[in-house]
């Protein structure tokens, strides 16, 4: 993972959306802010609500119930912007997904327009860090 010549030129704020995962993905989330992968020291950062976030990283397949806070979140959210879903179950829906299944609006691009994905069950911090970088070069 080459990081040069990208991360002194923006720091993008994330907005971490929920969508119905198992909460793997966002264990994994939360290693990347640890101190042995730091995100911070690249400038990007975790941010409480989408009206400052310019990446909105959404995991889970996305229930029906919460496709209409993602969408609302997503409207919140000021451009420029870019989605990354992550996981597979936000990739794909995963095993969540199928037609017969009458409780998931997912996956993620079936809702907003993903940008990147990264995928995994669930995705290394690695992973993360990558799929993030490159949302961050289509600034
Ligand atoms: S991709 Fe795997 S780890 Fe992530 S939310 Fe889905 S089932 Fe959980």
């Amino acid at each position: 993972m080459s990081l040069s010549g990208t991360f002194l030129k923006k720091s993008p704020w994330v907005y971490h959306a929920h969508a119905g995962g198992c909460n793997g993905c966002d264990l994994e989330i939360v290693a990347c802010f640890s101190p042995r992968y730091d995100l911070e020291r690249l400038g990007i950062k975790l941010v409480a609500s989408p009206r400052f976030a310019d990446i909105l990283l959404v995991t889970g397949p996305v229930p029906l119930h919460t496709k209409p806070f993602l969408e609302r979140i997503y409207a919140q959210t000021p451009a420029p912007k870019r989605v990354v879903a992550m996981g597979a179950c936000g990739c794909s829906g995963g095993v969540f997904v199928d037609d017969e299944n009458y409780s998931i609006a997912g996956p993620v691009e079936k809702i907003l327009p993903v940008d990147v994905r990264i995928p995994g069950c669930p995705p290394k911090p690695e992973a993360i860090v990558d799929g993030l970088l490159k949302a961050m070069r289509m600034f």
